[in-house]
C-alpha cells in the first residue's frame, strides 16, 4: 500500500515535533540553557585553554569564542550520559518513523 505525500508530510511533522520535545528536555525553562545537571564546561578543543567571552546562545546552548585563538565553540557541552540518552531517545523516535516511509 503506497502512501500519500500528505500521509508522508504527517509522519515527517511528527518526527520533527517529536525531535523538538525531546531537545526541551534538556532546557532548564527559568534560563532557557540546557540544565546544568546535564552538561559540562570545557576548554577550546583547539588550544586547551580556558579564556573565553560568551558570543551567544541558541536552542539552549551557550557558545563562546576563545580568546586565544579565536574558536567559537559550545560550552558548556552535554555529559557522557546526557548525550547517551539524548540521541538514544532521538533515534527511538526516528526509526519508528523511518520504518513506515520505507516504500517512500
Ligand atoms: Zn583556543
Amino acid at each position: 500500500m503506497n502512501k500519500t505525500v500528505k500521509e508522508i508530510h504527517e509522519k515527517r511533522s511528527i518526527l520533527y515535533d517529536s525531535s523538538i520535545a525531546n531537545h526541551a528536555q534538556y532546557i532548564d525553562k527559568t534560563t532557557g540553557l540546557f540544565s546544568e545537571k546535564f552538561v559540562k564546561s570545557r576548554n577550546c578543543p583547539v588550544c586547551q585553554n580556558n579564556d573565553y567571552l560568551k558570543i551567544f546562545t541558541k536552542e539552549g546552548g551557550v557558545y563562546v569564542k576563545c580568546r586565544v585563538c579565536t574558536m567559537v565553540y559550545l560550552n558548556p557541552i552535554f555529559t557522557d550520559s546526557a548525550l547517551t540518552s539524548y540521541y538514544m531517545n532521538n533515534h527511538a523516535i526516528q526509526s519508528d518513523i523511518v520504518e513506515n516511509d520505507q516504500e517512500f
